[in-house]
This record gives structure tokens, C-alpha cells and sequence, in this order.
């Protein structure tokens, strides 16, 4: 276990108890983003690209800002929150990894910064997780983001705000890695380019297939925000580049409802899910994300009863 200070009560009977996976690995490519790879002490992992599970530490543990938390009922519960289940997308020869046959679960993870009255619970305490650290991980994976059966000619549009990249690295990986024909193709908007962790194995995969290309959007770049910039293109966000068909360029293709399946995961407002009204109408939020215009495009929402061909996973 890491270090602990006198001011992090440290419950080992109760964590004993609890904990049932190992941290592997953890890398921070900076202070604030996180990409952690976990194992179960006992059975198989065993999920579907796309799919989320759950990770959570008890509130005894330290965390990396040291700050107390609000209500001491947090000291002695298991704090759980759901993470996507990512992928290192190539392994250590360069060769796409088989998700089904990882040994360990990876996580891209970022800090979420809330006002100090009234901090985040669990990702300043998985920041403070050293290797060798125990921690519980759900043995079971949930989600139906991308349970709907697609056909390797069908086109593939993923769109990401910052970790919320992570389904779309194991999904991509396994589609790429079985012969996918359809053109495929990742957007992720972040703040800064350093928020981009697997930018690296995503240059490689657009070297390596003609189909597939990775587009990230920043939005706090010194051309996002310095109209004197030689390069300035302003800050836009990702709904502002699909409705002027900015992004169509950008990727080199138009997606269209007849063939095409869109993903859309992180942040509620750049997806604009829509809540139906008493009268089974949907409403939309207001500015429009994604979805709102994608239906008007002609695409359909993905739902039980009635498939579609656009799918969301919101992270809060
Ligand atoms: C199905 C699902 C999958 C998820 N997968 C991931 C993942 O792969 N990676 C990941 O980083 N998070 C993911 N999340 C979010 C994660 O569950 C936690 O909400 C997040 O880590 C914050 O936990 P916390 O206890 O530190 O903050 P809390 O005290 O619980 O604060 C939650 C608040 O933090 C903000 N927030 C939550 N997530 C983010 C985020 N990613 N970026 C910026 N602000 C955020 C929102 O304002 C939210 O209301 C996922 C959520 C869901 C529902």
C-alpha cells in the first residue's frame, strides 16, 4: 500500500474485505488524466468492447489533494463510480490487441476539478493508486452502447468529449482488428492536445488502414482562444463543426443515416440527449447537442424496441 499521513484513516480490515482486483500499471501523461490497468484477483474479466464496469476505493483512502471530505459518512463506505472499459489499442510489438484476451481491464480516468466544498469523491483518491495498490473492480461488465449489430460495410462515426474516448479505443480496436470495411472514424474534442492520451496509437492505426481516420478538436489551444494566432480557428465545439459540415471535411466523408452509425460519449451537453414530454414528444436542451442534430439529419436513436443507428453513453 502507498504511504499514508497521519490525517488518512486507513481501514486494512475493511479493505481486506472489499478489495478484489490489483492495480498492474498507472501512467499520467499529466496531472490530471490517468490511465490505469486493473486485475481481478479471481475470474475472468469478461466484457464486450464498449462496455462500462465499476471501480471504487473506500473513502478511508488517501487521495492526491489531500482534501478532507465533506461528510465523515463517506469515511467508511466503498465510493463506486462506472468507468468505460478502454483499450491500449496496439501491444507491445505494434500489433492491435485482442480485447477478449487482455489479463487486465484499462481505465482513462480524468480529474474531475468540483469547488472545494464539495470535492469529488473518487477520482482524487484513484490519482493517489500506485502498482501493486488493491482497489475493487465490478467483476461484471455492463452497457448496450455498442450492442447493436453492425455490418462490416456500414460507416462508423464515434464522437468523444476528453475520457470520454475510452469505449471507442476498445471498440475501434476490435472492429479494425476483424476486418472492418466500412469507413470508420474517432472525433474527441479536449481542451488541449496533451489531453489526447492515445493520440500516438491512432496515428499509427490511420497510417496502417485507408479507412480509418482520428480527428481531435481542441477547444483551449492558443488558436482556440488568441485571435492574433496565425493559425486561429476560434473555439468551436463539435455540434458547430457537424451543423457546418466542417467535420464532414475533416474526416474526408459525410455520414449518412443509410449507412452510417454514430457514437456519441462523455459529456451530456455535447450529446443533447432529449427527455420525452407528457405527450411521448422529445425535447431537446437547449443549445442542441449532438443527437437533436443528427435526428434532423434523418438518423434514429437507438432504443430497445426500436434499433437505430445513433447511440450515447453520457458520463454524468
Ligand atoms: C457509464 C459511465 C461510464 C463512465 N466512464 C468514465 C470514463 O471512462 N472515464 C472517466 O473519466 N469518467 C467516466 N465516467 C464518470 C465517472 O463515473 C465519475 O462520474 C467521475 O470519475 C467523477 O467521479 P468523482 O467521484 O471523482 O466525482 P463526483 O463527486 O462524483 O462528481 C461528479 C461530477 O463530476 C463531473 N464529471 C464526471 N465525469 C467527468 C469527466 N469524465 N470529465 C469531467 N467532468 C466529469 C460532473 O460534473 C459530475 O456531475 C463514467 C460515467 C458513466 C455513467
Amino acid at each position: 500500500m502507498k504511504e499514508q499521513t497521519l490525517s488518512d484513516p486507513v481501514r486494512p480490515d475493511q479493505s481486506a474485505l472489499a478489495y478484489n482486483a490489483t492495480v498492474v500499471s498507472c501512467r499520467q501523461p499529466h496531472s490530471d488524466l490517468l490511465l490505469l490497468r486493473v486485475r481481478l484477483d479471481e475470474g475472468e474479466f469478461v466484457c464486450d468492447p464498449g462496455q462500462y464496469t465499476t471501480l471504487a476505493l473506500g473513502g478511508w483512502e488517501p487521495r492526491i489533494d489531500r482534501l478532507r471530505t465533506t461528510s465523515p459518512a463517506w469515511q467508511n463506505r466503498l465510493i463506486r463510480r462506472a468507468y468505460s472499459v478502454s483499450s491500449p489499442i496496439l501491444d507491445e510489438q505494434g500489433e492491435l490487441v485482442e480485447f477478449s484476451k487482455l489479463d487486465f481491464a484499462e481505465f482513462y480516468v480524468a480529474l474531475v476539478q468540483k469547488p472545494t466544498d464539495d470535492p469529488p469523491q473518487l477520482t482524487p483518491r484513484l490519482f493517489a493508486l500506485r502498482q501493486g495498490d488493491r482497489l475493487h473492480m465490478g467483476p461484471v461488465a455492463h452497457g448496450n452502447y455498442a450492442a447493436v449489430p453492425v455490418q462490416p460495410d456500414q460507416n462508423l462515426l464515434f464522437v468523444g468529449s476528453g475520457t470520454g474516448e475510452a469505449p471507442h479505443n476498445a471498440i475501434v480496436t476490435e472492429r479494425l482488428r476483424t476486418g472492418h470495411r466500412g469507413r470508420i472514424a474517432v472525433v474527441t474534442s479536449v481542451r488541449l492536445r496533451r489531453d489526447l492520451a492515445y493520440m500516438e496509437q491512432h496515428r499509427q492505426l490511420e497510417d496502417r488502414f485507408d479507412n480509418y481516420r482520428y480527428v481531435p478538436v481542441t477547444t483551449r489551444e492558443p488558436e482556440n482562444l488568441e485571435p492574433a494566432h496565425p493559425g486561429y480557428v476560434g473555439r468551436k465545439h463539435i455540434q458547430e463543426l457537424y451543423a457546418t459540415g466542417e467535420l464532414f471535411e475533416r474526416i474526408g466523408w459525410e455520414p449518412s443515416p443509410d449507412d452510417t452509425h454514430v457514437y456519441l460519449c462523455g459529456n451530456p451537453a455535447m450529446i443533447g440527449a432529449p427527455h420525452h414530454d407528457r405527450s411521448g414528444e422529445f425535447v431537446f436542451p437547449e443549445p442542441p447537442g449532438m443527437v437533436e442534430l443528427l435526428l434532423h439529419h434523418g438518423f434514429r436513436l437507438d432504443h430497445p424496441r426500436r434499433p437505430g443507428n445513433v447511440h450515447f453513453e453520457k458520463y454524468w
